[in-house]
């Protein structure tokens, strides 16, 4: 089904309650809307972890909402497989579908961190409508800025720990004892499938093809942020929540 912003649902937005939990919880910084952009391997889903764990927004991921529904094997699961394999786009109805989702749920009230959406222009406009439609515009789009070389690097040496979800590096961060993990002592550290180095070449075109004009996008909407995002993960977030006016809280 295509995407209909008309037909999302109207919500008071956000609700009073939600709101002020979120303050308090947050420094009293109150309600942030930010889509974090970047190549594949460019740190988006660490530092939105980080903001997570500071200041309580939720992290929307559209890759892990996908990947648990392959896991889950739903329709939307299924209709997405391959395409994700094969390192190329969901098609966009199923990607709106399921942040249409959930950008409903309560916890995204006071705000939220989006990773990996929008991708493409579509998407963007897509986004903006839903949001326009629920009165709550985004506050910033934010650039996390690395040079090609470094995220090829970052790609073919990520590895996760099945157990705990804990990320290593084999090259730029590896565990203590090869192949497991510190975190919670499992032997257990995959790799994704679409981190095979195949697949990550044409994850990394995709971006250039598609994600990369939004940033034109963003820039004209005033929305822009670019943050230099190579170097140590700590250093990156300093400068992201600098970036983002949350710096000193
Ligand atoms: P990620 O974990 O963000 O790198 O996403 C993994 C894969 O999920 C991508 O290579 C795409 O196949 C798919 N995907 C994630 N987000 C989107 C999106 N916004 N639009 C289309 N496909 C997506």
């Amino acid at each position: 089904m295509p995407f209909d912003a008309g037909s999302a649902q109207r919500l008071v937005w956000p609700p009073r309650a939600t709101r002020a939990r979120i303050a308090t919880k947050n420094g009293g910084r109150g309600i942030m809307r930010i889509v974090l952009m970047g190549a594949p391997g460019s740190g988006k889903g660490t530092q939105a972890k980080k903001l997570v764990a500071d200041f309580g927004y939720p992290q929307i991921s559209t890759g892990d909402l996908l990947r648990d529904a392959v896991a889950r094997g739903t329709e939307f699961g299924l209709r997405a497989k391959s395409a994700m394999d094969n390192g190329q786009l969901v098609t966009d109805d199923i990607v709106l579908g399921i942040i249409r989702e959930r950008l409903a749920e309560p916890d995204a009230a006071g705000g939220f961190i989006l990773d990996g959406f929008p991708r493409n222009l579509a998407q963007a406009q897509a986004l903006e409508s839903l949001l326009a439609e629920m009165g709550t515009p985004l506050d910033a789009a934010v650039l996390m800025d690395v040079e090609f070389e470094i995220l090829f690097k970052r790609l073919t040496g990520r590895r996760t720990c099945g157990s705990c979800g804990k990320v290593f590096n084999v090259h730029l961060m590896p565990p203590k004892e090869d192949g497991v993990c510190d975190g919670c002592g499992a032997a257990d550290l995959v790799q994704r499938s679409d981190d095979k180095e195949e697949t990550i070449s044409k994850r990394l075109e995709v971006y250039q093809r598609e994600t990369e004009p939004l940033i034109d996008h963003y820039k004209n909407a005033g929305k822009l942020k670019v943050v230099d995002a190579d170097g140590d993960v700590e250093d990156v977030y300093g400068r992201l929540k600098e970036a983002t006016g949350l710096a000193g809280s």
